[in-house]
């Protein structure tokens, strides 16, 4: 993604559980649950960064009788895999449907730490997932809300619901630190 252009975001300071809501407000649906599951994608995506991966990951998890289980997690590893699809979402779904015997994700929700691409978005609709909490906007390639809305397109035969910029100045930073990091090794 252009970090440089998300640079307003990083600059929101959220400082605590209660803010990040009332920040948030305008996304109504947005829940705790949520909230706990972006920060989870987020350390995720850190832990991606640290092995050279560009750092994006995702959370897939469903309401249980008495609470939440985690169907599966991923971070980008395109590197490691030289997969062209090895998006954190396109891992984590994959995952999910071994986990579960089925590619049928219905009743599920994923949170992500950017805006899911075209490829990504797409996948969601074909997994039948309930929910996408997603993180940081995407100018450049954004499939839920900024260049597309295919997550929400009603002439597919499933809809998606999209709640976006979810922490997203936390995915922001750790992708700018990411780049800036990468520069710096290469011009060293
Ligand atoms: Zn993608």
């Amino acid at each position: 993604m252009n970090v440089a252009r998300s640079r307003t975001l990083a600059r929101r300071r959220i400082a605590s559980r209660r803010a990040d809501l009332a920040a948030l407000a305008s996304t109504d649906t947005l829940t705790e649950i949520d909230l706990r599951m972006m920060r989870r994608a987020l350390r995720l995506a850190a832990g991606a960064a640290a092995v050279g991966e560009v750092p994006i990951a995702a959370v897939v998890w469903r309401r249980t009788g008495d609470g939440i289980e985690i169907v599966a997690e991923a971070a980008n590893d395109r590197e490691a895999t030289g997969d062209p699809t090895g998006h954190a979402e396109i891992v984590a779904l994959r995952r999910a449907g071994e986990r579960l015997g089925s590619w049928r994700l219905t009743g599920c929700s994923m949170a992500v730490t950017l805006e899911p691409c075209p490829m990504c978005a797409g996948a969601l609709v074909n997994a039948r997932l309930d929910r996408c909490v997603y993180g940081a906007t995407d100018p450049k390639a954004g499939a839920c809300g900024t260049l597309y809305r295919i997550a929400e397109d009603t002439r597919l035969n499933h809809r998606v619901e999209v709640v976006g910029g979810v922490l997203a100045e936390e995915s922001v930073a750790l992708l700018r630190g990411f780049f800036r990091s990468r520069r710096a090794r290469r011009r060293g």
